[in-house]
Order: structure tokens, then sequence, then C-alpha cells
């Protein structure tokens, strides 16, 4: 049969279902309230190649050698035509529409791939097929081609070739499954997902659920005891956006919550206690805690997906403590890995290790990722991780900002964790210390609580900010860290990065032209630098234009025409490209100009890794050209070479506002030593007299000039940076966004002894 309901399908059936089909028709035997759904069999898709007469020349045309990417390229393309330009026989189609109208009243359905992938490791396919939601049945018969399609994309011939999987060896189910227009939905884990005790979480958001499974908003947060059959806590966050069906379209799009519902409670009492229901039958029926999708409408529940929870440590739950030692005392033997503690915090989960091009769908709520390095697609993943290990990369390097910014613990540049470690493992992060141990204790710490700090921003703490004569601002990296940045009361942002807004396109600039236009480019560079900039207005928050070395922009789409470098940190990036490549750069500033004409007169714009006045004078130009008037809007410049430090004077003549000091570049060229190679990580000294001198040298020739002086890289969060920098008199400092009210106070005292030293003398 081309189709089968789920009615007729159990776990059992995964070679015809596929793993998601297998699930979802096992949570509907057990009788829980699944919206209904049919399955178009993996044999339907191996049928239509076979008989078509395609299959040969499918896989002859994806038997290519995953490291060559314009290969990669042309075998996803053909693979492509080939299914999508063939027709259905007509008999498939009838059964899948004739399936479709067993719904009635023409419903918008949801196209879900699921791979039959049963012999292989999970991790081959998580992520990399498709999904449509709000599907209408016109659509339907090419949504189900194209999830066929999507077992050759670029990313799945690279795993499968790398893995030296058999092309032939997977087949591909659809599930057709009637949407449900969630007025509410989110998460629920139905045990606590790392002791096991009986104590149920749920996450809730408004509209449907993307929002909180992809981490776009903040949902409430809910405590239930399973025994005393009462809501523990409640937690209700703010929440801006919502994903809902758009009902001319039939698109899912996110829209603004109403101002009164963004704060109100999501769930009540009565629905946490249909959720707790649901929620003892399916952890009966898997006889295992599970972490549960569920959907509500009309006050309905539904669960749309669930799956085992794999964060509960044995430990705790009930089983022999490994090593004898439960005492949370255990001894550096228990220590698998160390690096450097890059991100603060510690955290318990269950290893998930996730290669380059791979599986980030297989990272679940509160899983470690542990990788070679991150990439800025990992996102996503990283904010539903409790922790992140890598093997390579520096304090300062993207997988350290990124982790601090979402405030995930990070251990960084362990060089063996991905060797070392192993998947399911249940480790322990000590992002202080730079450890992962074995088990459930972080060495020499009882006090295991901190693995929820991304959902809790530590900044919301600090009910009174100090008044400090010194700006105390914040950096953000990627607009989504917005909104915890901006309630740490810091005066405004002292570094947005633009990097990670293309980085998150996953395409270089000149591959989003090309294929969106320079239109739809300036725009996602204005939506992301406008979130930020609303979420501070009326503070002011600095923009930089692009500084992304080529290395990052490689791993991307059209990454392949980025010139090769033996050292991407001494090449092309920075203004130096935004000059070489003036189109690239126009487009940045188009971006500034429109904020700019919107009212956004707090953006300021600031240029990297200048060396010196002819750097700057040619952009002024540009921003001339680009309709940006440099005497009109405050601007300035990253110091962050040697160059830029001892040509201080030439630079502030070209008109400045600002000079923001660029440490995590300025150590790195002053002392020779990358910032990214953790083999010489000890060498990297932000506070070395040479590098010290340049900035006092600097801050003294701006004050002289009236151009305000600031910090943004990593070293301003260093007590004695700040002691030593304040009292030369720089008149801001940005640190990230954990570490805003300690500067705070240090600042504070800084400014106070001085003030008591003054009246002394
Ligand atoms: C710096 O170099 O200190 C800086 C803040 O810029 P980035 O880390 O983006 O190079
Ligand atoms: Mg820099």
């Amino acid at each position: 049969m081309p189709v089968a309901w789920l009615s007729a399908i159990s776990t059992s059936d995964v070679d015809t279902a596929g793993g998601k089909g297998a699930s979802l028709g096992e949570l509907r035997d057990a009788g829980l309230p699944v919206p209904s759904a049919f399955v178009v069999t993996a044999d339907t898709y191996r049928t239509f190649i076979e008989e078509a007469g395609i299959a040969e020349e499918l896989f002859e045309a994806t038997d290519v050698d995953g490291e060559d990417s314009a290969a990669l390229a042309t075998a996803e393309q053909r693979a492509r035509e080939l299914i999508l330009d063939t027709d259905l026989p007509e008999s498939v189609k009838s059964d899948i529409l004739d399936a479709y109208n067993d719904f009635q009243n023409d419903p918008f359905v949801a196209v879900r791939s699921s791979a039959t992938a049963e012999d292989l490791p999970d991790a081959s396919f998580a992520g990399q097929q498709e999904t449509f939601l709000n599907v209408s049945r016109e659509d339907l018969l090419e949504r189900v081609k194209r999830c066929w399609a999507s077992l050759f994309t670029q990313r799945a011939i690279y795993y499968r070739d790398e893995q030296g999987f058999d092309h032939e060896a997977v087949d591909i189910a659809v599930v057709v499954q009637r949407m449900v227009d969630a007025e509410k939905s989110g998460v629920m884990f139905t045990s606590h997902p790392s002791t096991g005790e009986p104590e149920i979480t749920v996450e809730a958001a408004w509209g449907l659920g993307e929002a909180v499974v992809s981490g776009a908003v903040s949902p409430d947060n809910y405590t239930y005891d399973r025994e005393a059959e009462s809501v523990e806590t409640v937690t209700v966050a703010t929440k801006k956006t919502m994903h809902v069906k758009d009902d001319e379209t039939g698109e899912t799009i996110e829209k603004s919550v109403p101002d009164e519902k963004q704060t109100e409670r999501v769930l009540n009492d009565e629905e946490l206690a249909s959720l707790h229901r649901l929620g003892e039958l399916v952890e009966d029926h898997y006889d295992q805690p599970q972490d549960v999708e569920w959907a509500i409408v009309d006050g309905d529940v539904f669960l749309l997906q669930s799956r085992p929870i794999t964060t509960i440590d044995e430990q705790t739950n009930g089983a022999a403590p490994q090593n004898g030692d439960d005492s949370g005392n255990s001894d550096n033997s228990s220590i698998l890995v160390d690096g450097l503690g890059a991100s603060p915090g510690t955290a318990t989960g269950s290893v998930r290790i996730v290669g380059t091009l791979d599986q980030l769908d297989k990272v679940n709520q509160g899983d470690i990722i542990v990788t070679e390095m991150t990439t800025p697609d990992m996102v996503p993943a990283m904010k539903r991780a409790s922790a992140l290990v890598t093997d390579e990369g520096g304090m300062t390097s993207h997988a350290a900002i990124v982790s601090r910014e979402l405030g995930v613990p990070a251990v960084i540049g362990s060089e063996t964790a991905t060797q070392t470690l192993t998947d399911d493992q249940v480790v322990s992060i000590d992002g202080d210390r730079g450890v992962v141990a074995d088990g459930h204790r972080t060495p020499a710490d009882e006090s295991d609580t901190t693995a929820d700090s991304a959902s809790e921003p530590r900044a919301g703490r600090q009910g009174s900010k100090p008044m400090t004569a010194t700006d105390i601002k914040v950096n953000v990296s990627i607009p989504e860290a917005a909104e915890r940045a901006a309630v740490t009361g810091a005066d405004g942002v002292g570094l947005l990065r633009m990097e990670h807004m293309v980085l998150s396109t996953n395409k270089t600039p000149q591959q989003y032209v090309e294929d969106h236009g320079e239109e739809a480019f300036v725009n996602t560079l204005t939506d992301s630098m406008r979130t930020v900039a609303e979420e501070f207005y009326p503070r002011p928050v600095r923009i930089r234009t692009l500084d992304a070395p080529t290395d990052e922009f490689r791993q991307l789409e059209g990454g392949e025409d980025e010139p090769s470098e033996h050292n991407p940190m001494l090449g092309y990036r920075g203004i130096r490209r935004s000059l070489a490549e003036p189109e690239t750069f126009r487009l940045q500033l188009e971006a500034f100009r429109k904020l700019y004409e919107m009212g956004y007169d707090s953006v300021e714009l600031m240029l990297p890794l200048v060396n010196d006045a002819e750097d700057v004078e040619r952009a002024k130009s540009l921003m001339r050209e680009a309709g940006i008037d440099p005497e009109k809007r405050d601007w300035g410049v990253m110091v962050e070479t040697p160059a830029s430090a001892l040509c201080i004077e030439g630079l502030c003549e070209t008109g400045v506002d600002f000079v923001s000091f660029g440490t995590n570049d300025l150590t790195q060229y002053t002392l020779a030593v990358d910032r990214n190679n953790g083999t010489v990580a000890d060498r990297y000294d932000e506070l070395h007299p040479a590098v010290m001198h340049l900035l006092h040298s600097t801050i003294e020739t701006c004050r002289d000039y009236d151009v305000a002086t600031s910090i943004c890289g990593q070293a301003a969060s260093k007590p004695r940076m700040i002691r030593q920098l304040v009292e030369t008199g720089i008149t801001s400092i940005s640190v990230n966004v954990d570490a805003v009210a300690d500067a705070q106070r240090e600042v504070k005292r800084v400014e106070q002894q001085l003030i008591l030293e003054s009246v002394r003398d």
C-alpha cells in the first residue's frame, strides 16, 4: 500500500513508516491524542524511483566525493531534478489524495520526512530532511516529492559519504498529518531531566510550537509535582513573538504577541493537570521518562512527538554510584578531559557528538554538545544544550563568545573531547574550571544548579544598578541575545558584530545576493540590527561592519570562492576587505542608512581592523556615497592593531567620535599569539605590558582630541584591566552579558577609590 494510516503503524514499522512515523503510530496506539495522520510509506518512494527508471541514475549522480563541494552541489541539483521532474504514477497520486480527502474539510497538513535509517546511527539523518508546515491539498504531492529529494541534500550526501554508507541503503517515508492550529504549545519533560525525580517540567508559549522548540521565544516555565499532583512553580516569561499560520497563505509567520498577552500566564492549573495526566500515560507506555511536544487548541491537548529523555543521570536515579563516589568531592581521576573554562556554570547531561556538517537535531534539551568547533548554524542547538565542549578554540573564539552570550557553560579547546567522549555518556561540565568529569557531579562542586542558566538571565538578578561615571555597556553577537543583554541595565551596546548576522544565513554575502538579491541582503541586516536597536532604544547601540575571517566564511554556502589563506587572522578581513569589495560594503552601509531613516538615531557605526587614517578616509567617502553624513552620525573605529594605536593622532583627526579597543585582536597582533590556537593559549595575555602601553597611550591621546574611548574585547571584564583603564580615563567599558553586573560593581569601586584619593591628596 502506498499509504498507511497511523492506526496501522507501531514501533516495529520503522522500515515502512520511518522513525518519526513509527513513533507517532505507537503514541496513537497507546490511546494518546495524536493529530490524525497517514504515512506515504518507504516502499512507495522505492517503487517510484525504480519503476520510473531513475534509481540507477540517481545513485550514480550522488556517488561523489563528499569533500568536493562543487560535486556535492551538482549531485544535489541532479537528484532534485530527477525526483521533482518525474511524474508520480497515477495510482500513487490518487492514493495519497484519497487519503488526504479522508481528513475532511481540506485542512492544512504538515508534511514531514521520516527516514528509515534504522541500521545507521540516528545522527546520520537528523535535521537533514525537509519538513513542510501548513501544506494545502494543491501542494501536497509536490511536497511529498520534495521530502524524498531531501534525502539527497549536500549535507546528507556528505555525511553518508564520510561515514561510508551506501546511498542505496536508505529509504524515506513521509508523514502527512493534520495541522494543529495551536493556540498555545510547548514541551514537557515527564520527569526531571537530570535527576529523574517525579517532577514534570513544562515550557509553554503562545502559538505554534516551533517558537519554543527552536528557542525563538523565552517560554513560561512550570513545574508540577507528580506525587502531590500540584503545581510547584510558575515562572512567567515575557513572550514577545509567536508563530502562527497566516490565514491567507497558510504559511507559518512570526508575529508580535499582543501587549496584554506578553506577560500573561500561558497555562492555567487545569491545563497543567491535563498535561500531567498525559505525561503519566506516555511515561507508563514507554516505561521511560519522555520529552514530549504538545499543543492546545480549543481546550484540547494534542501530543505531537515523544522521545526518551536522555539526560537523566543513572546515579541519582537509584543506580549504584560510579567510582564508588557520589559525594561531589570526587578527585581528579574522574576528569575525562579538560580545556579552557570559557563560559561559567556547571551542568550535567548526555554527550552529543556533533560533526561539522552534521546533525544538530540530535541535540535535545539539556544535552551536552561535544564538537570540534562550533559553527554559526549551531546556535539554535546551543540554546537547547545545557553545556558545550569543543576540541578547538580559545577564549575569544566563536564557541566561547556565543556560549557566554547564551549563558551556556562551556569548556573550549579540550583537544580530544570528540575522541574521548562518546554519545550518550553522562558527563558533568564545569565551565569555570574548564573540566569535563564522569557522571553526575562536577569535581569539588556539590551545587549542580546552573545548567539552566541559559534561560535565567544572571543579569536579571541585579535589581539596582550602581551609578557610575564610566558607562558600562554590553557586547552582543547574536540578535537572539538582545533581550537577555538589555535586562542587564547596561548603558547600551558597545559592540554588535555584524558578521554573526551574515553567518546565521549560512551563505556568504555574495551568495546571498546572488540567490536573493541585494535588497533581501540589506533587509536581513537591517532586521537583525533593528532587533537590538529596538531592544535598547534610546540607549546607544554600536554596530560594527563586517569582520569575518575567510575561514569562517568558507563554511558557508558560497564559501568555496573564499581566498585560501595561511593565516586568516592576518588576512582578508575587517575594513581591508570592505575597501577591497566596495559593493558589499555599500550594502552594509545601506542597512545603516535605512535604520537611521527609520529613526534609530541611537545606532553608531564602527569600522573594524583599521590601521591608519587612510583606511578611515576611504571608508568615510564610501559612507558619504551611501548617503550617510559622517558629520551628523556618531561613528568610530576599533583600535585592534598596534598600527592603529601607534597612528592614533591621525585617526583622531579623521573626525571619529570614538575608538574602541578590540583587545582580543590587539593582544594577538601585539604578542604574535593566534587567539584561536589552544596550543599557545598560555602565551595569550591581554594584560601584557606591551598591550597595556598601547591602551594607555591611546586613551591619553584621545582625551586630548576629545574622542571617547571604550574597550569591547574580552579583557574588559577583567578587574585588573577595568582598574587600570578607569584610572587612565576610559569613557566606557563593554563586556559580555554575564559580566555586566560584576563590571558595574568593579567600576563603581574604582571610581570611589579615585574620588577618595583625590580628596585625600
Ligand atoms: C576584539 O578584537 O577584541 C573584538 C572585540 O573583535 P572580535 O573579537 O570580533 O575580533
Ligand atoms: Mg577584533
